[in-house]
C-alpha cells in the first residue's frame, strides 16, 4: 500500500469530519479506521436537540447516518479494523492495525473518543449485560412498564432518565449529591417528570440478583441509612474515559504530550507535540464533549493536515 497522506483513527463525529475536509481540500489518500460502524458514540443517544439545524426529536442514530455517505463523496475510504498502536519512524507514522497489517502514513488524526465509566459499586461488574446497562437506548425496551434505577447526576444521566421516564413504568434517579452537573433546562425538566423519583446525597452499595439477572439495589445515603430498590434493571451514566490506548508505545509512554486525565494536549489548531500527529474530539484537553464541537475539531485538524503534508512533500 502506497504511504498514506493522512490516517484518520475513529469514525467518530471528529474523525468523519476531518475525512470530509481532508479529502474535500485535495488529499488524494486517506483513509479511516473505525473498528465498528461509523458514527461513534452519539448514534447511542437517545436524543439530541443541540446539533445546529437539526431540529425535531431525532435520535443519535438519526443524526449520524447519513455522515459516512457525505464524508466518503469525496474519496475517504474507511477500513473496518481496530488499530492497536500508532507511533513514528523518522517522517513516517506506522499504523499497527489489529489485524496484524501495518500501514503507514504522513500524518495522522486522531479521533478516537472516549467509552463510558464503570461507578465502581459491589455486583456491578458480575451483572454487567444482565441487568446493569450503560444504554439505555439499546436496553430501555427490556424494562418495558417496570421500574428502572439510573445512576449520575450529568447530562447523560439525566437525559436518559427522561427517555426511560417514557418507557419505564417508575425511574428511581440516583445522585450522590443533591445538585445536578447538568443544563439547568434538563434539571428543570427532570424534576417535572411524575415518574422520576429523585434518590439525592446517596450512592449504589450493592446490585444484587439471581442467575436470571438483577433483581435489586443497595443505596447508601450520606448519613449512612441503606435503603433498597427493587428493581431488574440498572442504568449507569458516570462519565467517560478517554481512549488512549493507541497512543501507548512499546515502552509504555505515549506517543505525545497527555495531561494527567488521560487527555491529548492539543494547541488550538489540534496540533500535539509531535510534528504531523493532531487529536480531535472527546479525547484531547478540555474538550467540550458535543458532536458540534469534535466536528469543528475535524474540520481544524484536517485544515492543517492539508498543509502540513504539502510542505513535508514540497519542500
Ligand atoms: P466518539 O463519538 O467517541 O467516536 C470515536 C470512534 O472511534 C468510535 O466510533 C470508536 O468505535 C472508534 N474507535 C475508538 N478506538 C478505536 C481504535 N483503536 N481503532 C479504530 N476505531 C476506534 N453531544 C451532543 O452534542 N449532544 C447530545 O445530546 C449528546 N448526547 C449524548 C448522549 C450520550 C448517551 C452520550 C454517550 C454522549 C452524548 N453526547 C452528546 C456527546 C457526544 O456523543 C460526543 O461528544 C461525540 O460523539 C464525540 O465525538 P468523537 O468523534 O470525539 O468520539
Ligand atoms: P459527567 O458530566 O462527567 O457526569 C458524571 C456524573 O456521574 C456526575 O454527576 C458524577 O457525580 C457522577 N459520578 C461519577 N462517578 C460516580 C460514581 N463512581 N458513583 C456515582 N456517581 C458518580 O458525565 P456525562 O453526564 O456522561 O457527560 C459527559 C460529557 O458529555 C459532559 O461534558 C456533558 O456535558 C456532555 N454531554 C452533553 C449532552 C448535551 O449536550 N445534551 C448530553 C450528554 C452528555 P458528581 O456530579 O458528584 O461529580
Amino acid at each position: 500500500m502506497a504511504i498514506l497522506d493522512c490516517a484518520i483513527i475513529g469514525g467518530g463525529p471528529a474523525g468523519l469530519t476531518a475525512g470530509l475536509y481532508t479529502t474535500r481540500g485535495g488529499l488524494e489518500n486517506v483513509t479511516m479506521y473505525e473498528k465498528g460502524m461509523p458514527g461513534g458514540q452519539i448514534t447511542l443517544s437517545s436524543e439530541i436537540e443541540n446539533y445546529p439545524g437539526v431540529t425535531g426529536e431525532i435520535t443519535g442514530m438519526d443524526l449520524m447516518i447519513p455522515w459516512p455517505e457525505q464524508c466518503q463523496k469525496f474519496g475517504l475510504k474507511h477500513e473496518m479494523v481496530e488499530v492497536s498502536r500508532v507511533t513514528k519512524e523518522g517522517d513516517i507514522f506506522k499504523i499497527h492495525r489489529a489485524d496484524g497489517v501495518v500501514d503507514e502514513a504522513y500524518s495522522v488524526i486522531m479521533g478516537t473518543g472516549s467509552r463510558p465509566r464503570r461507578a465502581g459499586f459491589a455486583g456491578e461488574d458480575e451483572f454487567f449485560g444482565r441487568g446493569v446497562s450503560t444504554c439505555a437506548t439499546c436496553d430501555g425496551f427490556f424494562y418495558k412498564a417496570k421500574e428502572v434505577a439510573v445512576i449520575g447526576g450529568g447530562d447523560t444521566a439525566l437525559e436518559e432518565a427522561i427517555y426511560l421516564s417514557k418507557i419505564c413504568s417508575k425511574v428511581y434517579l440516583i445522585h450522590r449529591r443533591d445538585t445536578f452537573r447538568s443544563a439547568p433546562n434538563t434539571v428543570k425538566r427532570i424534576k417535572s417528570i411524575e415518574n422520576i423519583e429523585l434518590v439525592l446525597n446517596s450512592t449504589p452499595d450493592e446490585v444484587y440478583g439471581d442467575n436470571m439477572g438483577v433483581t435489586g439495589l443497595r443505596v447508601k445515603n450520606k448519613s449512612g441509612e441503606l435503603r433498597e430498590i427493587a428493581v431488574p434493571g440498572v442504568f449507569t451514566f458516570v462519565g467517560n474515559d478517554v481512549n488512549n490506548q493507541t497512543l501507548i508505545q512499546e515502552d509504555g509512554t505515549f506517543l505525545c504530550e497527555m495531561n494527567n486525565q488521560g487527555q491529548v494536549v492539543v494547541g488550538l489548531s489540534m496540533q500535539t507535540n509531535v510534528a504531523g500527529l493532531y487529536a480531535t474530539g472527546d479525547m484531547r484537553l478540555e474538550a467540550p464533549k458535543q458532536v458540534v464541537s469534535a466536528a469543528g475539531d475535524g474540520a481544524v485538524a484536517a485544515l492543517q493536515v492539508i498543509s502540513f503534508v504539502d510542505e513535508l512533500l514540497n519542500s
